[in-house]
């Protein structure tokens, strides 16, 4: 690759990997049967020390570079709070020791920038949900010019390099750049391009073969108006439920042909941020597929934090597209 060596590059993948390795130990540590099914904490300790981590990072790497985070840390500054900080705090000592709670926030609050014509963009944990049932999750981290993504880095620490979901298992880091495609490697190994493999979207053109893929929470999506899609479609499977954007990794290596994001019947003013969808996306464009809104154009990140205009993704391996956006029209979505 070209830029291989570029200082965003480098950045991007050790601060994603780095970020979500620690998240995976907090998973790890902190999410057991001792806790409630209804106790978030874990996951807001994950997701606060993974964006401490990233913010960090740049301030290192690119001091001048806007960050568009999920998160602010304005809720940890207060006293209430301070045991919650406490604990992230210590998670953040094992990357940036002797690091006080007061610098956790100042690092957590370097993603407060809003968009501007060149940011980064970051989800530190994409897929709370996942998280905190064992399953899918990933660290999400894109730059973005002129509102096109230029680069994505996702770090998925519940699937294998080859595609495998596992949790606790290998883990997996995948990179795209734009003009120069995308590739995955193992989460906790060496960074070097010689590491990596390059990416490809399936290359099947049977919509009765399609294996679709939607969130895993109802509340995300329009499931009878999936299904009513996988009907138009003519294909067979059920569609496959997974949290978070790995749903894009799997799109790009081939593991599945459409992947839709509808609105959900009781959200319809639900916008789609834009950290949820700016990695994945040109994971998946530049491993041959391509990701549009419902009527085939190509999304806009240049309209703040989320994709203004938009209702709804269609992403697939390109082949289908033009079949998927049929059957989208045939059910009015
Ligand atoms: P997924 O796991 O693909 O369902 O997507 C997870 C992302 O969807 C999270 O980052 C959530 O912030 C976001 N999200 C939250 N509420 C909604 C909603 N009503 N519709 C779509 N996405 C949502
Ligand atoms: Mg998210």
């Amino acid at each position: 690759m070209k830029d291989w060596h570029e200082i965003r590059v480098n950045f991007a993948l050790k601060a994603v990997q780095d970020a979500v390795c620690l998240a995976s130990d907090i998973q790890n540590e902190m999410v057991s049967g001792a806790i409630t099914k209804d106790d978030r904490s874990p996951v807001t300790v994950a997701d606060f020390a993974a964006q401490a981590v990233v913010g960090y990072m740049l301030e290192n790497a690119l001091p001048g570079a806007l960050l568009v985070g999920e998160e602010q840390a304005d809720v940890l500054r207060s006293p209430a709070e301070r045991e919650t900080l406490e604990k992230i705090t210590n998670f953040v000592k094992r990357l940036i020791p002797g690091v006080s709670p007061e610098r956790v926030c100042d690092y957590i609050d370097r993603g407060v920038d809003n968009p501007g014509k060149n940011y980064w963009t970051l989800d530190p944990i994409d897929g709370t949900k996942g998280f905190l049932r064992g399953a899918q999750y990933a660290c999400a981290l894109a730059y973005v010019e002129d509102g096109v993504v230029q680069l994505g880095v996702l770090g998925c620490p519940n699937i294998t390099p080859d595609l495998k979901q596992e949790t606790n298992g290998e883990g997996s880091i995948l990179i795209a750049v734009r003009g120069e495609g995308s590739w995955i490697s193992t989460l906790r190994g060496d960074l070097s391009l010689d590491q990596f493999r390059v990416l490809a979207v399936s290359n099947s053109s049977r919509v009765e073969d399609a294996r679709l893929m939607r969130s895993f929470e109802s509340g995300h999506t329009n499931t009878s108006l999936v299904d009513a899609f996988q009907s138009a479609l003519g294909g067979l499977a059920d569609p496959v439920r997974m949290d978070s954007q790995v749903k894009y990794a799997l799109l790009a290596a081939g593991e599945g042909e459409i992947y839709l994001r509808l609105l959900s019947p009781d959200r319809m003013d639900y916008r789609e941020k834009i950290w949820d969808q700016a990695a994945g996306s040109i994971i998946v464009e530049e491993a041959g597929g391509t990701v549009t809104d419902l009527d085939g154009k190509t999304l806009d990140f240049s309209q703040g934090r989320t994709l203004r205009g938009n209702r709804g993704i269609c992403a697939s391996n390109g082949l289908l597209h033009n079949e998927a956006l049929e059957a989208l029209r045939a059910i009015k979505a």
